[in-house]
């Protein structure tokens, strides 16, 4: 192809107002700047939620103002979202929880629950799930996509069943 050919085909393809405008706001939601949406309405920078004010972890209290300031500046310098659920994805693990029967048959049955932690240095601090999402700047609906999605997938294995046991002694006699 010559090279006037080439240039304008180029310019034609960036030239698409519709696809600059969704990269823009693309990157804008992924980086936690403000912008204007698709009906021009503008959308606030990130900013860390709530005090989850919850007595078991005390989140706000464990990360203090000045640590969740730069947890959340260095989220936003995640520029991709992927990149972001990955990051959050290896601050959430699994623990295998007693699968319980409800005696009514009403009700969840839980086979696993998530922890959340925030690493400060070398400590990993665990969290509540609110005071997660608050740090983070998130919503309470991305952290669950994101446990489901992008979690450490190491879970604590239960110890070998009495069975397997068992079945591996060696001077087992066959029953015939
Ligand atoms: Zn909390």
């Amino acid at each position: 192809m010559p090279i006037d050919e080439w240039h304008s085909a180029e310019k034609r393809k960036s030239a698409n107002p519709s696809q600059w405008k969704r990269n823009v706001i693309k990157k804008s939601i992924a980086t936690g700047k403000s912008y204007l949406n698709y009906k021009g309405r503008e959308i606030g920078e990130r900013k860390t939620g709530p005090d989850c004010c919850c007595k078991k972890y005390k989140c706000f209290v464990q990360i203090n103002e000045e640590d969740r300031k730069l947890i959340l500046e260095n989220f936003n310098k995640l520029e991709e979202t992927y990149v972001q659920n990955v990051y959050l994805g290896g601050l959430i693990k699994t623990e295998n929880v007693e699968r319980e029967r409800s005696k009514t048959g009403t009700g969840k049955k839980r086979s696993c629950s998530y922890k959340y932690y925030i690493k400060l240095g070398n400590r990993n601090i665990q969290i509540c799930r609110n005071g997660f999402a608050s740090i983070h700047g998130i919503s309470k609906k991305r952290v669950d996509n994101v446990a489901k999605e992008y979690r450490d997938p190491t879970v604590t294995t239960p110890a070998q069943s009495s069975r397997e046991k068992h079945q591996n002694r060696p001077n087992r006699i066959p029953s015939e």
